[in-house]
């Protein structure tokens, strides 16, 4: 009987290349979990992470090692003929893990229920807090809002694991990334609030509550502080015909896309960007 506790803890190798990546199955509007999942054990860095503190991080430890044997796995069926039995118990044992991050998630939060269509951007912080993987997202920066009108201005400093834009500007770029908001004093319309980023964690993710302006990730990527920051997963959400959540990794290095949609749970990965609708851009991952 597979045991998701029993997995061996060990040190991680890169995430997986195959052509062909089996994901996640759909089950119970999954989709949310399966998304941030997916954006766990395709990290570079957080890989980088759990290799650095294998016992706090066994859970994703566990995770991934499951994750890349079910790859291999997959990858040696998939040269011989079908293997309907072989694929069936993937499908089970990535199923088992993701029931047995449901399970710890809902100690933390009673209130889950499986079968709820959850909000990646909501749960986001919860999923990395069984790790604890915060730290490696945690930013701090200011909010700087300042009025044309009244020249009222207000700075405001976070530390936080995911930053959220209301909106943004058509020239939004993570080192130009406002928002238009009405003034706090005077309330003239479309006054610009910004972010600038102090202290900028191994992953960065924002999150836009109406998409982004445009969809070319590759001008999205940036220099900073001596590092180079490159866009390695976008969630695309859709809400017509229903809501649904979808997460493209890119790999950075081979700079090849790969579609993971628990609808559509095999996948390989392309060479050309994806033309994710800009207003389907709900959250990226530098
Ligand atoms: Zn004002």
């Amino acid at each position: 009987m597979f045991s998701f506790g029993s997995i061996e803890v060990k040190e991680l190798g890169l995430p997986p290349k195959y052509k062909s990546i089996v994901q996640w199955k759909n089950k119970n509007n999954s989709c949310w979990l399966d998304t941030l999942l997916t954006i766990i054990v395709f990290s570079v860095n957080i890989r980088a992470a759990i290799n650095r503190n294998m016992q706090e991080l066994a859970l994703f430890n566990r995770l991934s090692t499951l994750y890349d044997q079910c790859q291999k796995r997959h990858s040696d069926t998939s040269t011989a003929d079908t293997n309907v039995v072989v694929e069936h118990d993937i499908y089970n044992q990535l199923d088992f893990a993701r029931s047995y991050v449901l399970n710890q998630l809902r100690q933390k939060l009673p209130s889950l229920s499986p079968g709820d269509h959850e909000s990646c951007f909501e749960m986001f912080s919860n999923i990395l807090k069984l790790g604890p993987l915060s730290k490696l997202f945690s930013v701090t920066l200011r909010w700087e809002f300042e009025c044309d009108e009244c020249q009222y201005k207000k700075a405001r400093r976070v530390t936080t694991e995911i930053t959220s834009f209301p909106s943004t500007t058509p020239d939004f770029h993570p080192l130009n990334a406002s928002f238009h908001r009405s003034c706090f004093t005077c309330s003239a319309q479309n006054q610009l609030m910004t972010m600038v980023m102090e202290r900028i964690p191994p992953c960065l993710m924002l999150h836009f509550e109406q998409g982004l302006p445009h969809n070319r990730f590759k001008v999205l990527d940036f220099g900073i502080q001596g590092h180079l920051y490159s866009v390695t997963a976008a969630v695309q959400y859709i809400n017509k015909p229903f809501n649904h959540f979808i997460v493209w990794i890119r790999d950075c290095k081979a700079n090849k896309w790969l579609c993971c949609d628990d609808l559509n749970p095999v996948s390989s990965w392309q060479s050309r960007p994806p033309k994710i609708p800009p207003g389907e851009i709900h959250m990226v991952l530098w």
